[in-house]
């Protein structure tokens, strides 16, 4: 882990060279729209300052999707960014939906000695828009990885009162027909969707009519 953050620590530290040698202001803070053509920074060292711009680029990124039952604390339920943090390899992990990240997490800790389950609700991994014979072949080579996959299945509700988390699934639309089971990981991962993060835009833009969308011209 400590080689991980020496290595984002070493190319956040490049970006930040490249903007000074590029004549790019790198402002730290969080920011929210005051205007149409206007931000206010909230700086990390203290005070305010408001930024004016013809035109602005609004790159806040993204955030997991809450799942009902399931709270994110990054430590038990987690997101990639909680997957990139663990301390130690977990006994057992079950990734929610088989996308791209979820495979990509599942793996590294399934090579690091995880017990790694993906539970997804299609028939095959990738997501929709993945070539057919890729997810096949990927699928096959992460079987041979001991990756468990339980495919055409929906996850029910979560319970994480216990030790372990408990999960009840039960067969999607096309799967087996099996009744609703319990898995216990120690540790879950959610990945099954990832929605623009609008924190920055929810109160003070009269431009959103709906703070669920971000209305672009
Ligand atoms: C595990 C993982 C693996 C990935 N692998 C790939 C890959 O191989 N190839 C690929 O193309 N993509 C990959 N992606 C996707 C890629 O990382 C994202 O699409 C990309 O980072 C999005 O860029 P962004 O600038 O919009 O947001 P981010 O990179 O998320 O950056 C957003 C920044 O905005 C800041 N911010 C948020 N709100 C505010 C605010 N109010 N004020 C000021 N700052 C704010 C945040 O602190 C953050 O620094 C991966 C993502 C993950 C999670």
């Amino acid at each position: 882990m400590s080689a991980k953050d020496e290595s984002v620590a070493g190319l956040t530290k490049g970006v930040e060279f490249l903007f000074n040698k590029n004549g790019v202001e790198y402002i730290k803070g969080a920011a929210s729209f005051t205007g149409e053509h206007e931000v206010k920074v909230t700086l990390n060292d203290g005070g305010e300052q408001t930024i004016t711009g013809k035109n602005i680029v609004i790159a806040t990124g993204s955030e997991a999707t809450p799942f009902p039952g399931l709270e994110v604390d990054e430590t038990r339920i987690i997101t990639s960014t909680g997957a990139l943090s663990l301390k130690e390899v977990p006994e057992t992990m079950v990734v929610i939906g088989g996308g791209i990240i979820g495979l990509e997490m599942g793996s590294v800790w399934s090579r690091l000695g995880a017990k790694v389950t993906v539970v997804e609700y299609l028939g095959a991994i990738g997501g929709p828009g993945m070539d057919a014979e890729l997810a096949k072949d990927s699928q096959k080579f992460l079987k041979k990885q001991k990756i468990t996959f339980k495919m055409n299945t929906k996850v029910v509700s979560g319970d994480v009162s216990g030790e372990k988390v408990k999960l009840e699934v039960e067969a999607a639309k096309g799967g087996k027909n099996e009744t609703v089971s319990v898995l216990e990981p120690q540790c879950q991962m959610v990945d099954a969707d990832k929605k623009s993060s609008l924190k920055l835009m929810l109160f003070s833009w009269p431009l959103v009519a709906d703070p669920s969308q971000l209305v672009l011209d």
